[in-house]
Protein backbone atom coordinates (compact mmCIF):
# COMPACT_ATOMS: atom_id res chain seq x y z
CA UNK A 1 0.00 0.00 0.00
CA UNK A 2 1.45 3.61 -0.87
CA UNK A 3 2.76 5.66 2.22
CA UNK A 4 -0.20 7.33 3.28
CA UNK A 5 0.42 11.23 4.90
CA UNK A 6 -2.83 11.90 6.03
CA UNK A 7 -2.19 14.60 8.96
CA UNK A 8 0.65 15.87 7.33
CA UNK A 9 0.40 19.62 6.81
CA UNK A 10 3.61 20.37 4.53
CA UNK A 11 5.32 23.63 3.24
CA UNK A 12 7.07 22.93 0.24
CA UNK A 13 9.88 26.23 -0.54
CA UNK A 14 10.34 26.77 -4.14
CA UNK A 15 6.93 24.73 -4.81
CA UNK A 16 5.65 26.92 -7.60
CA UNK A 17 7.21 24.27 -10.49
CA UNK A 18 9.34 21.22 -11.14
CA UNK A 19 10.37 19.19 -8.36
CA UNK A 20 8.83 21.27 -5.73
CA UNK A 21 5.42 21.16 -7.41
CA UNK A 22 5.54 17.66 -8.33
CA UNK A 23 5.86 16.57 -4.73
CA UNK A 24 3.82 18.90 -3.51
CA UNK A 25 1.70 16.92 -5.31
CA UNK A 26 2.38 13.70 -3.66
CA UNK A 27 2.30 14.30 -0.63
CA UNK A 28 -1.52 15.72 -1.50
CA UNK A 29 -2.54 12.50 -3.54
CA UNK A 30 -1.53 10.67 -0.33
CA UNK A 31 -4.04 12.84 2.06
CA UNK A 32 -1.90 15.55 3.25
CA UNK A 33 -2.29 19.35 2.55
CA UNK A 34 0.12 21.81 0.99
CA UNK A 35 1.41 25.14 1.11
CA UNK A 36 3.59 26.14 -1.58
CA UNK A 37 6.29 28.62 -1.08
CA UNK A 38 7.57 30.44 -3.93
CA UNK A 39 9.60 33.14 -4.95
CA UNK A 40 7.13 33.53 -7.81
CA UNK A 41 3.87 34.52 -6.76
CA UNK A 42 2.21 34.08 -10.56
CA UNK A 43 3.68 30.74 -11.07
CA UNK A 44 2.58 29.51 -7.48
CA UNK A 45 -1.10 30.64 -8.01
CA UNK A 46 -1.35 28.89 -11.39
CA UNK A 47 0.23 25.33 -9.10
CA UNK A 48 -2.06 26.41 -6.34
CA UNK A 49 -4.95 26.42 -9.37
CA UNK A 50 -4.25 23.28 -10.72
CA UNK A 51 -3.52 21.65 -7.36
CA UNK A 52 -7.22 22.63 -6.11
CA UNK A 53 -8.71 21.80 -9.42
CA UNK A 54 -7.66 18.06 -8.69
CA UNK A 55 -9.23 17.95 -5.63
CA UNK A 56 -6.68 18.51 -3.21
CA UNK A 57 -6.01 21.28 -0.50
CA UNK A 58 -3.32 23.52 -1.40
CA UNK A 59 -2.36 27.39 -0.60
CA UNK A 60 0.40 29.63 -1.74
CA UNK A 61 2.31 31.31 0.12
CA UNK A 62 5.30 34.33 -1.00
CA UNK A 63 8.56 33.80 0.37
CA UNK A 64 12.39 34.59 -0.28
CA UNK A 65 13.94 31.46 1.60
CA UNK A 66 17.37 33.71 1.85
CA UNK A 67 15.30 36.54 3.63
CA UNK A 68 14.78 36.23 7.75
CA UNK A 69 11.60 38.51 7.40
CA UNK A 70 10.41 36.88 4.60
CA UNK A 71 10.23 33.72 6.10
CA UNK A 72 8.68 35.09 9.42
CA UNK A 73 6.29 36.57 7.24
CA UNK A 74 5.32 33.62 5.41
CA UNK A 75 5.19 31.23 8.26
CA UNK A 76 3.02 33.59 10.31
CA UNK A 77 0.47 33.81 7.25
CA UNK A 78 1.26 30.14 7.03
CA UNK A 79 -0.18 30.11 11.07
CA UNK A 80 -3.03 32.22 10.70
CA UNK A 81 -4.65 30.45 7.52
CA UNK A 82 -4.86 26.94 8.83
CA UNK A 83 -2.42 25.93 12.10
CA UNK A 84 1.13 25.02 11.77
CA UNK A 85 3.09 22.80 9.89
CA UNK A 86 4.41 19.36 10.68
CA UNK A 87 6.95 18.88 7.97
CA UNK A 88 8.69 20.98 5.74
CA UNK A 89 10.20 20.59 2.40
CA UNK A 90 13.38 22.73 1.51
CA UNK A 91 13.17 21.87 -2.22
CA UNK A 92 14.27 25.96 -3.66
CA UNK A 93 17.35 25.62 -4.97
CA UNK A 94 19.49 27.74 -8.35
CA UNK A 95 22.21 26.49 -10.57
CA UNK A 96 24.76 28.13 -12.25
CA UNK A 97 27.18 26.73 -13.87
CA UNK A 98 30.64 28.11 -14.49
CA UNK A 99 34.32 26.92 -14.67
CA UNK A 100 36.14 27.26 -11.75
CA UNK A 101 38.74 29.33 -13.53
CA UNK A 102 36.40 31.92 -14.58
CA UNK A 103 34.11 31.43 -11.46
CA UNK A 104 32.03 34.55 -10.81
CA UNK A 105 31.71 35.42 -7.52
CA UNK A 106 28.39 37.65 -7.34
CA UNK A 107 26.98 34.05 -9.34
CA UNK A 108 28.82 31.52 -6.34
CA UNK A 109 27.00 33.87 -3.94
CA UNK A 110 23.72 33.68 -5.73
CA UNK A 111 24.14 29.76 -5.49
CA UNK A 112 24.97 29.63 -1.47
CA UNK A 113 22.51 32.02 -0.62
CA UNK A 114 19.10 30.11 -1.93
CA UNK A 115 21.20 26.75 -1.34
CA UNK A 116 22.65 27.06 2.01
CA UNK A 117 21.30 29.51 3.39
CA UNK A 118 18.07 29.48 2.43
CA UNK A 119 17.79 25.81 3.25
CA UNK A 120 19.61 26.63 7.07
CA UNK A 121 16.65 29.91 7.50
CA UNK A 122 14.15 27.05 6.28
CA UNK A 123 15.05 24.71 9.33
CA UNK A 124 15.53 27.57 10.86
CA UNK A 125 11.28 27.97 10.79
CA UNK A 126 10.50 24.81 10.99
CA UNK A 127 12.03 24.07 14.45
CA UNK A 128 10.53 27.01 15.39
CA UNK A 129 7.14 26.09 14.12
CA UNK A 130 7.62 21.99 15.49
CA UNK A 131 9.32 22.01 18.50
CA UNK A 132 7.76 22.20 21.57
CA UNK A 133 6.55 25.82 22.86
CA UNK A 134 7.89 28.19 25.11
CA UNK A 135 7.01 31.62 26.69
CA UNK A 136 8.50 32.80 23.43
CA UNK A 137 6.34 31.10 21.19
CA UNK A 138 3.58 28.41 20.60
CA UNK A 139 5.68 25.53 19.30
CA UNK A 140 4.39 22.19 17.92
CA UNK A 141 4.16 18.34 18.53
CA UNK A 142 7.60 18.25 16.00
CA UNK A 143 7.77 16.38 12.58
CA UNK A 144 9.88 15.87 9.45
CA UNK A 145 12.39 17.76 7.46
CA UNK A 146 13.42 16.98 4.02
CA UNK A 147 16.38 18.91 2.38
CA UNK A 148 16.67 18.72 -1.36
CA UNK A 149 20.21 18.41 -1.98
CA UNK A 150 21.60 16.75 -5.41
CA UNK A 151 23.75 14.34 -6.90
CA UNK A 152 26.02 16.91 -7.26
CA UNK A 153 26.88 16.56 -3.35
CA UNK A 154 28.37 12.79 -4.47
CA UNK A 155 30.33 13.08 -7.47
CA UNK A 156 32.85 15.43 -8.67
CA UNK A 157 31.11 16.87 -12.19
CA UNK A 158 32.44 19.59 -13.97
CA UNK A 159 30.76 23.02 -14.10
CA UNK A 160 28.87 23.09 -11.26
CA UNK A 161 31.42 23.34 -8.26
CA UNK A 162 29.54 26.18 -6.05
CA UNK A 163 26.30 24.07 -6.59
CA UNK A 164 27.97 20.77 -5.60
CA UNK A 165 29.81 22.71 -3.00
CA UNK A 166 26.15 23.99 -1.55
CA UNK A 167 24.64 20.61 -1.89
CA UNK A 168 27.57 19.25 -0.31
CA UNK A 169 26.65 21.88 2.61
CA UNK A 170 22.84 21.28 2.63
CA UNK A 171 24.21 17.33 3.70
CA UNK A 172 26.15 18.39 6.56
CA UNK A 173 23.19 21.21 7.55
CA UNK A 174 21.37 18.15 8.44
CA UNK A 175 23.30 16.46 10.22
CA UNK A 176 23.95 19.34 12.66
CA UNK A 177 20.20 20.01 12.14
CA UNK A 178 19.48 16.41 13.93
CA UNK A 179 21.99 16.80 16.39
CA UNK A 180 20.04 19.46 17.95
CA UNK A 181 17.22 18.35 17.61
CA UNK A 182 17.91 15.24 19.06
CA UNK A 183 20.26 17.00 21.79
CA UNK A 184 16.91 19.57 22.94
CA UNK A 185 14.29 17.38 22.00
CA UNK A 186 12.59 19.03 19.48
CA UNK A 187 10.53 15.92 18.14
CA UNK A 188 11.87 16.85 14.59
CA UNK A 189 13.33 14.39 11.82
CA UNK A 190 15.60 15.99 9.12
CA UNK A 191 16.80 13.71 6.13
CA UNK A 192 17.96 14.46 3.23
CA UNK A 193 17.81 13.62 -0.73
CA UNK A 194 20.02 13.71 -3.28
CA UNK A 195 17.71 13.54 -7.02
CA UNK A 196 20.15 12.49 -9.92
CA UNK A 197 19.75 15.24 -13.11
CA UNK A 198 16.08 15.14 -13.72
CA UNK A 199 15.25 16.55 -17.57
CA UNK A 200 13.24 19.27 -16.31
CA UNK A 201 13.79 23.26 -17.08
CA UNK A 202 16.84 22.95 -14.33
CA UNK A 203 17.88 19.82 -15.80
CA UNK A 204 18.29 20.58 -19.30
CA UNK A 205 19.81 24.08 -18.50
CA UNK A 206 22.31 22.08 -17.07
CA UNK A 207 22.88 20.17 -19.96
CA UNK A 208 23.03 23.12 -22.27
CA UNK A 209 25.39 24.84 -20.20
CA UNK A 210 27.54 22.05 -20.31
CA UNK A 211 28.03 22.35 -23.86
CA UNK A 212 28.58 26.30 -23.67
CA UNK A 213 31.35 25.61 -21.17
CA UNK A 214 32.89 23.41 -23.68
CA UNK A 215 33.02 20.62 -21.20
CA UNK A 216 30.92 18.41 -23.84
CA UNK A 217 30.43 18.62 -27.90
CA UNK A 218 26.82 18.48 -27.44
CA UNK A 219 23.77 18.46 -24.65
CA UNK A 220 22.70 15.14 -26.31
CA UNK A 221 26.68 13.70 -24.97
CA UNK A 222 26.62 15.51 -21.99
CA UNK A 223 23.40 13.51 -21.16
CA UNK A 224 24.75 10.75 -22.35
CA UNK A 225 27.74 10.79 -19.97
CA UNK A 226 25.57 11.43 -17.19
CA UNK A 227 23.50 8.35 -18.57
CA UNK A 228 26.75 6.41 -18.69
CA UNK A 229 27.78 7.05 -15.21
CA UNK A 230 24.25 5.65 -13.63
CA UNK A 231 24.28 2.00 -13.05
CA UNK A 232 20.63 1.91 -13.66
CA UNK A 233 20.84 3.52 -16.60
CA UNK A 234 18.81 6.51 -17.15
CA UNK A 235 17.75 10.03 -15.49
CA UNK A 236 15.98 10.34 -12.67
CA UNK A 237 11.91 11.66 -13.03
CA UNK A 238 10.25 13.94 -10.89
CA UNK A 239 7.99 11.30 -9.94
CA UNK A 240 11.42 9.11 -8.89
CA UNK A 241 11.88 12.08 -6.06
CA UNK A 242 8.55 12.90 -5.18
CA UNK A 243 7.78 9.26 -3.84
CA UNK A 244 11.13 9.49 -2.37
CA UNK A 245 10.15 12.52 0.07
CA UNK A 246 6.68 11.21 0.61
CA UNK A 247 8.26 8.33 2.30
CA UNK A 248 10.88 10.34 4.54
CA UNK A 249 7.85 12.42 5.68
CA UNK A 250 5.69 9.77 6.66
CA UNK A 251 5.29 7.55 9.43
CA UNK A 252 6.83 4.48 7.49
CA UNK A 253 10.76 6.34 7.70
CA UNK A 254 9.75 7.41 11.70
CA UNK A 255 13.28 6.10 12.47
CA UNK A 256 15.10 7.64 10.10
CA UNK A 257 16.99 10.46 10.65
CA UNK A 258 20.02 11.91 9.48
CA UNK A 259 20.29 10.24 6.25
CA UNK A 260 21.34 11.69 3.22
CA UNK A 261 19.06 9.12 0.47
CA UNK A 262 20.32 9.01 -2.93
CA UNK A 263 17.51 8.78 -5.68
CA UNK A 264 20.00 8.52 -8.31
CA UNK A 265 19.92 5.13 -10.15
CA UNK A 266 23.31 5.06 -8.14
CA UNK A 267 25.37 7.07 -10.48
CA UNK A 268 26.50 8.70 -6.71
CA UNK A 269 27.30 5.94 -5.05
P1 LIG B 1 13.25 24.71 -10.82
O1 LIG B 1 14.19 25.79 -11.25
O2 LIG B 1 12.31 24.14 -11.84
O3 LIG B 1 12.39 25.19 -9.58
C1 LIG B 1 12.95 25.88 -8.50
C2 LIG B 1 11.89 26.70 -7.82
O4 LIG B 1 12.53 27.41 -6.73
C3 LIG B 1 11.25 27.77 -8.73
O5 LIG B 1 9.84 27.74 -8.62
C4 LIG B 1 11.83 29.08 -8.21
O6 LIG B 1 10.96 30.20 -8.38
C5 LIG B 1 12.05 28.75 -6.73
N1 LIG B 1 13.03 29.64 -6.10
C6 LIG B 1 14.24 30.02 -6.59
N2 LIG B 1 14.82 30.88 -5.75
C7 LIG B 1 13.97 31.04 -4.70
C8 LIG B 1 14.01 31.82 -3.51
N3 LIG B 1 15.04 32.63 -3.24
N4 LIG B 1 12.97 31.72 -2.65
C9 LIG B 1 11.91 30.92 -2.93
N5 LIG B 1 11.81 30.18 -4.04
C10 LIG B 1 12.83 30.24 -4.93
O7 LIG B 1 14.19 23.56 -10.23
P2 LIG B 1 13.86 22.01 -9.90
O8 LIG B 1 14.47 21.18 -10.93
O9 LIG B 1 12.43 21.85 -9.58
O10 LIG B 1 14.76 21.84 -8.59
C11 LIG B 1 14.21 21.75 -7.28
C12 LIG B 1 15.32 21.34 -6.33
O11 LIG B 1 15.87 20.09 -6.74
C13 LIG B 1 16.50 22.31 -6.28
O12 LIG B 1 16.99 22.42 -4.95
C14 LIG B 1 17.53 21.64 -7.16
O13 LIG B 1 18.85 22.05 -6.84
C15 LIG B 1 17.28 20.19 -6.84
N6 LIG B 1 17.74 19.25 -7.86
C16 LIG B 1 17.30 19.36 -9.14
C17 LIG B 1 17.77 18.45 -10.09
C18 LIG B 1 17.34 18.54 -11.53
O14 LIG B 1 17.95 17.83 -12.36
N7 LIG B 1 16.33 19.30 -11.88
C19 LIG B 1 18.67 17.46 -9.73
C20 LIG B 1 19.10 17.38 -8.41
C21 LIG B 1 18.63 18.30 -7.48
Amino acid sequence: MTTQLTGTRALVTGGARGLGLRTAREIAQRGGTVVLADIDSEAGAEAVAALTAEGHTASFVQLDVTDDSSWEAAMAEVVANGGTINALVNNAGIEISDLLINLDADNARKVFDVNVLGTALGIKHAFRAMAPGDETRAGGAGGAIVNIASVAATIAFPGIAAYSASKSAVQRLTKVAVAESGRLGYGVRVNTICPGLVPNAMGTKLAVDMERLGLFGSVEEAVGAVVGLTPSGRLATEDDIAAGVAFLLSEDAAFINGVSLSIDGAMGM
